[in-house]
């Protein structure tokens, strides 16, 4: 049954809606199909099964996020800090763990903003540690450029010693150690926190890893890292990335499920809808009205928004509307609700003839 969920959960956070000349167009389903066919089961029920497996109470779990390109994306981008809000509501209220956002200081202000709209606040390891505090996260700034990033990425994993590492919207280098815009072109290395080695080295550890992208430049397409150049050397003309590097547009950084989706927030509710189904509460998934505080408070932090809106502190995400982004919260919603409902005669809903050895 979770298979079955994760399928139309799957399809639900991969239907494409960008703008006509949105540099993705047209690429959602094929990334989609390419990981699928390697992961060879649903994405979102993939990840969700290897969090509950591997995240228990008290457990941290590393959260990676910001899409901005210093200096003209200062504060990130809309696409990413709702995803990861939601995913650190579903660790904390699901799982009992504590989420520990890793990133880029400035970026990190639209993540906590948004978590603390879905209900995670953030405090200092004390209150997490001795005060057994529930649903808090904590934040790590992260440098920026690749000096003394390895060491860093060494010491947050031995300090907080996670049991899942997860990258949102998460941008990478490809293995030339050039980095990418969706658009294939070349973006500066010392703009970016290098937190890709934290999931290098996880995976070096054996520590679980999720990777949710939408373009093929986010940690985690490595795992399908030749599919993706072949995905955009059709798009560019023959080309892997624009920029004339020759390494391609696809991340180095391949992860041990890879969620790719039309919208990388949407990726993520995906992987918090597939937790409160497999643990039987839809609570664990923010519902709609929560949504919109969500994109609302990460709007108001300074993240931007891409496609329609480019530039402004809108709670649009890559050219979807604030309507949008409740209504794809409201179908994950009806899916786990029914989900976990179960039919029985003469309850709710009455339906007439219907008894729960037809709908189990
Ligand atoms: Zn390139």
């Amino acid at each position: 049954m979770p298979e079955i969920i994760g399928e139309y959960i799957d399809r639900q956070v991969n239907i494409e809606m960008v703008d006509d000349n949105y540099p993705r167009r047209g690429k959602t389903w094929p990334l989609y199909e390419a990981a699928r066919e390697k992961l060879g089961a649903p994405l979102t029920y993939l990840a969700a099964k290897g969090l509950i497996e591997n995240v228990k109470q008290g457990d941290y779990v590393i959260l990676l996020s910001g899409a901005g390109i210093s200096p003209w994306l200062e504060w990130g981008e809309t696409d990413g800090p709702t995803g990861i809000a939601s995913l650190a509501r579903a660790v904390s209220f699901g799982l009992g763990a504590a989420p520990v956002y890793v990133g880029n200081e400035k970026e990190l202000g639209p993540v906590i903003a948004a978590g603390m709209a879905a209900g995670v606040s953030v405090l200092n390891r004390e209150a997490i540690d001795v005060y057994k505090r529930k649903a808090t996260a904590l934040k790590v700034p992260f440098p920026l450029g690749e000096k003394g990033a390895k060491q860093k990425a060494l010491e947050i994993l031995d300090e907080y010693q996670p049991k899942a590492v997860i990258g949102v919207e998460k941008h990478a280098p490809n293995p030339l150690g050039v980095w990418h815009t969706a658009a294939g072109q070349a973006i500066p290395g010392d703009t970016q926190p290098h937190v890709h080695h934290i999931v290098d080295e996880a995976r070096e550890r054996g520590i679980f890893t999720i990777g949710i992208g939408d373009g093929g430049n986010e940690i985690g397409y490595g795992l399908i890292r030749d599919e993706v150049n072949e995905i955009y050397k059709a798009q560019f003309g023959g080309v892997t990335c624009k920029c004339g590097c020759g390494g391609g547009e696809s991340t180095a950084t391949a992860t041990d499920v890879l969620v790719s989706t039309a919208i990388s927030n949407w990726g993520a509710y995906g992987v918090s809808a597939m937790l409160a189904y497999m643990l039987g509460n839809p609570f664990i998934l923010q519902d709609a009205d929560t949504e919109r505080r969500m994109v609302e408070a990460m709007a108001m932090a300074g993240a931007v928004a891409a496609g329609i809106g480019t530039g402004g502190t809108l709670p649009w995400v890559d050219g979807t509307s604030p309507v949008m982004q409740e209504a794809v919260v409201t179908i994950l919603q009806e899916i786990v609700t029914n989900g976990v409902r179960r039919l029985h005669p003469g309850g709710f809903p009455a339906v007439e003839g219907v008894t729960k050895s037809d709908v189990s």
